[in-house]
Order: C-alpha cells, then structure tokens, then sequence
C-alpha cells in the first residue's frame, strides 16, 4: 500500500489493521465506517461519551473560534460546519459567522434541528448545492474519518470562496496518550490503542496524522498553511464523568482514579498534545 501523503510503501504497523508510512510517519487503519447500522446500545454509549466531553469540547471549540475570527478576513460571513454532531460548534461560531452543519447520523442531526439550528442531514459534499460555497469549513474530529480524504480536500477547494479557510481540528499522532497507547499495544495490551482508534464503534478513525505529515498533503490541494495549534486533551471539567465512562467502577476506585488524573494534568501537559488543530487558506 501507498501513503496518501507521500507515496512511499507503508510497513506493517502494531495491529493486522493498522500501517506507518516509514518516511513521513502518516498511520492508517482499514477499519470500516458503519454510520447509521449500529446497534441502540451503542448508540446510547457513544452520545453518553459525547456528553462527557461536552465541558472540554466547550472550551476547545470556543478556542477555535477565536483563532479563526483572527485569521478569517473581515468580510467573511458564512461557515460551513462539517459533521456538526450536537450542534456544540455551531452554537459557539454563531457569536460571528453565519452557520450551517452537515450530519450524516439521522438521530443525532435531528436532535440539533429540533434546536433550532441549522442542520442539513447527510455527507459532505454531497448535502450541499454544486457551486454553493462559504468563507470557512470547519471539520472537528470528522477528516480522520473519511477514508478517501484526497476527494474530500477537494471538494473543500471547490466550497471555498477565494481566501477562504479549512479548519481541521483532529487527534495528532504525536499526541502523549496515543504514543503511550502504542507503548502498551507492543507489550500487547492493545486496548488503550483500539480505543484510540475507535475500532468497533460506528465510525472508527481511519487516519492518524500529524501537523507535518497534514500539512504536506493538504497544502498539496491548494492550500498553504496559516497556521497550526494544539488544543488540550484532559480537562478537570467534566472529567468526572468521563471517567465515569471508561467502565463500571466503584465509587472509591473512581473517586481515586479522579484524584491521579487531576494530579497528572500538569505532567501531561508537558508532552505533545493529543489534539492538533490546522488552519489551511484556499490558494489563488
Ligand atoms: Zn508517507
């Protein structure tokens, strides 16, 4: 197999599922999207996941935000919100841009419509008119997603106005929880890095990047670069209950669980971030 960003031959990586790119250090999975055929239990697992990260998806996605009204140009009104899942994004950008979202899971779409806010159901591009076109495109945890990605940044080339900016906001390879999950993966407790993955949830990732190896292939779809950051990745709001999640504890075992991860956020902190986010600028 070749790598989508730089063409040389991957290697095999830690799972049957997983390759590297020995030269650029791109990784990627072939594990299939099965969006909208998952089982209810599941679903209801996945919206309890995404409702313990709402604090720390709050505080990024308002972070984001502000970077973009920064680089955006004065004039740039609409944005396009790719995979707006709840509707959290669209909620905070709507403070400058005029928004739209694009979800391809029916239920969870739905929901944030029922809101009020302006949620078409179906998949980029294909849920938005030919020639319609906005100032920014924003995909937050979607790009690692969508296994053929090159026809994605394409079609974001041709839904950009001229300046216009691609946010991606997606999980770095470089990140500390994903290097010790690889970690625990060669001693064979490969858990923490099919978790990372997504492996056997509806929409596992497909890719893993990071700023470098991003930034050579999107910049190579008529892009460059304006600029790049990370986000946190661990949040003492809201961790509670997202530890609440990782499995069924007892109230002591969680309470100290909760003590160990506050007292390592600081230690965290000094390692590469999980979460990186790129702003790309449509090139004449
Ligand atoms: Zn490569």
């Amino acid at each position: 197999m070749k790598c989508i960003v730089c063409n040389c031959a991957t290697s095999a990586g830690l799972s049957p599922w997983h390759m590297i790119c020995p030269s650029c250090h791109y990784e990627s999975a072939d594990l299939k999207p099965m969006v909208n055929q998952q089982q209810a239990h599941e679903q209801l697992n996945e919206h309890d996941r995404e409702i313990a990260l709402k604090h720390l998806r709050a505080e990024n996605f308002k972070a984001i935000v502000e970077h973009i009204s920064e680089l955006a140009s004065p004039c740039a009104k609409s944005l396009l919100d790719v995979g707006s899942a709840h509707g959290w994004f669209l909620e905070q950008a709507a403070t400058r841009f005029q928004v739209t979202g694009v979800e391809p899971d029916v239920a969870v779409g739905g929901k944030a419509a029922a809101r009020g806010l302006p949620v078409r159901s179906g998949y980029f591009p294909d849920a938005l008119a030919p020639g319609e076109t906005f100032d920014v495109i924003v995909f937050n945890d979607v790009i690692e997603h969508i296994p053929d990605i090159g026809s994605a940044l394409g079609a974001c080339n041709a839904h950009l106005n001229a300046d216009g900016l691609l946010v991606l906001n997606l999980p770095s390879s470089r990140g500390f929880f994903y290097s010790l999950s690889k970690l625990f993966a060669r001693i064979h407790w490969n858990g923490p890095f099919e978790r990372m993955w997504q492996k056997g949830l509806p929409s596992p990732h497909v890719h893993y990047f990071n700023d470098s190896n991003l930034t050579t292939l999107v910049t190579s779809h008529g892009f460059s670069i304006a600029r790049s950051f990370s986000l946190a990745a661990l949040s003492t709001n809201g961790l509670l209950e997202r530890l609440r999640l990782v499995g069924k504890v007892n109230p002591v075992a969680l309470y100290v669980q909760y003590a160990a991860v506050i007292c390592a956020i600081p230690l965290v902190k000094l390692f590469p971030s999980d979460i990186v986010v790129c702003v790309f600028r449509k090139q004449p």
